[in-house]
């Protein structure tokens, strides 16, 4: 068992494929390889929950109509 005392290989590069990135700010990961850099907090994830909550809310409303009429 060898343990790296670097950061843990996990985080792999979307650029070169190579497990060499770094986190040199608490939201910024950078690649040693390739320079591949991405700032979280610039840029949050879009995931939109919008359209899946209304066509859920539709559904709900559809299932309680059928179970009033
Ligand atoms: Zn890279």
């Amino acid at each position: 068992m060898t343990v790296s005392t670097l950061t843990p290989p996990s985080v792999q590069c979307p650029e070169c494929g190579v497990h060499s990135i770094v986190e040199y700010k608490p939201t910024v990961y950078h690649c040693l390889k390739c320079d591949f850099e991405k700032d979280l907090s610039l840029s949050p994830e879009p995931k939109s929950d919008g359209l899946g909550s209304v066509i859920l809310g539709m559904l709900g409303f559809g299932v309680g109509l059928l179970i009033l009429l």
